[in-house]
């Protein structure tokens, strides 16, 4: 059998940790169970006490789950990949799972919403505080060290606004600090970034996104760089609970065939569209890595394989003609959400940031006006008589 891992990334995508059983099913089974019989009192005993290999219990491990967690790990370019219940589900265990009392974060200033919320609200009540920078700046990070800093979260592109940060420099700071490196790698996939590649010691995705791709399922997933990293937190994911289930790791196991072709075909669709919307005069400012406007077009070049499929840009009428395009426009479902095969349009101001307060959102840089886009894989000329129509009426 050859080394799966020594095959092309293609090839990867549509056999990576599949796993079959005696019946020869091509694709692997979904063990629909939560727990699993001992042969006898001396296997239970066994499997408990780790001197053989084994399921126990779904919360623990399952087939299924492990197959996708090989999958994953193959195409990301990690030792080993540990499922998750969602992405929320990934980045909360990796912070309470690693950090304790006292510690410090510093993280990128335009991040998931969600992830916002977690580092500054709930962490601090267990003694983990963070301080947002944009980290497209790396004096703004090293200025930012404190004595009791251990990680760096990083998501690049940033959510909703694009902005890039530089990896490798990144890496060093993390190398010489020896800071607990983290990549939220959700907007790139690996198809588009290999986190490892830049020193990266954990990358997560919410794999409710590309990984799945199809908008019907939410689940997360932690990728260690280092094997040695994986046992604790394994172990931590096994108490706080958050385990994806076999059905869900199934479906993002059938995602992941597809993943580099509905990859590349949203990419070619967002490039003609962040052109077409760059010229359009209803819009101020296009923010878009495949654009050489991008203020980290370089750094785009050197660390992407790609600029993927996500858009933000900034409309000339602000919050007003926000709401109005997003009341208006076809095929572009309303919706928040990235990733899947269907285009998606949101507004940030008035909805996945609406939460944040006003200074929060100007230093992050969401805008009134700024409207995110993730593109799917459907006919460009369609999506773009769709936009065409829209900017007629607004
Ligand atoms: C969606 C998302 C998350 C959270 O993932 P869920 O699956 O919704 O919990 C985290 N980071 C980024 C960049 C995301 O887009």
């Amino acid at each position: 059998m050859h080394n799966i891992r020594n095959y092309s990334f293609d090839t990867q995508c549509v056999h990576a940790g599949v796993k079959t059983d005696e019946t020869g099913a091509v694709t692997t089974p979904i063990y629909q169970t939560s727990t699993f019989r001992f042969k006898n009192a001396e296997h239970g005993a066994k499997l408990f006490k780790g001197e053989e290999k084994g399921f126990i219990y779904t919360r623990l491990g399952n087939p299924t789950i492990e197959a996708m967690e090989n999958a994953i790990a193959i195409l990301e370019g990690g030792a080993k990949a540990l499922g998750c219940s969602s992405g929320m589900s990934a980045v909360h265990t990796l912070v309470a799972g690693t950090l304790q009392a006292g510690d410090h974060i510093i993280s990128s200033e335009s991040v998931y919403g969600a992830t916002q919320t977690l580092l500054a609200n709930v962490m601090p009540r267990f003694g983990i505080t963070t301080t947002f920078v944009d980290t497209s700046s790396i004096e703004a990070i090293k200025n930012a060290i404190q004595p009791n800093t251990k990680m760096l979260y990083i998501e690049t592109p940033a959510n909703p606004t694009i902005v890039i940060s530089d990896l490798g420099a990144i890496g060093k700071i993390a190398k010489e600090h020896n800071f607990i490196y983290v990549l939220d790698n959700t907007f790139m996939s690996p198809v588009l970034q290999k986190p490892f590649d830049f020193g990266v010691d954990y990358s997560i995705h919410s794999m409710t996104k590309y990984l799945n791709g199809h908008a019907d399922v939410v689940a997360g997933v932690i990728i260690v760089k280092d094997e040695a990293n994986y046992p604790a937190i394994k172990k931590m994911l096994n108490h706080f609970g958050g385990t994806i289930d076999p059905f869900n790791a199934f479906l993002v196991h059938r995602g992941l065939k597809t993943l580099k072709l509905r990859v590349m075909k949203a990419q070619e669709n967002a490039q003609i569209i962040a052109e077409y919307l760059e010229k359009n005069p209803k819009v101020e400012k296009v923010m878009y890595p495949g654009l050489k406007s991008h203020p980290q077009y370089e750094i785009a070049q050197k660390q992407q394989k790609g600029p993927g499929s996500m858009i933000s840009f900034e409309l000339k009428g602000g919050f007003e003609a926000g709401i109005n395009l997003m009341n208006n426009i076809e095929i572009f479902q309303l919706a928040v959400s990235l990733g899947g095969v269907e285009s998606l349009i949101q507004h940030p101001a008035s909805m996945t940031h609406a939460g944040m307060t006003k200074e929060a959102k100007l230093s992050a840089k969401i805008t009134d006006g700024l409207v995110r886009v993730s593109v799917g894989i459907e006919d460009i000329d369609d999506l773009l008589s769709s936009l065409d129509n829209v900017f007629k009426k607004i």
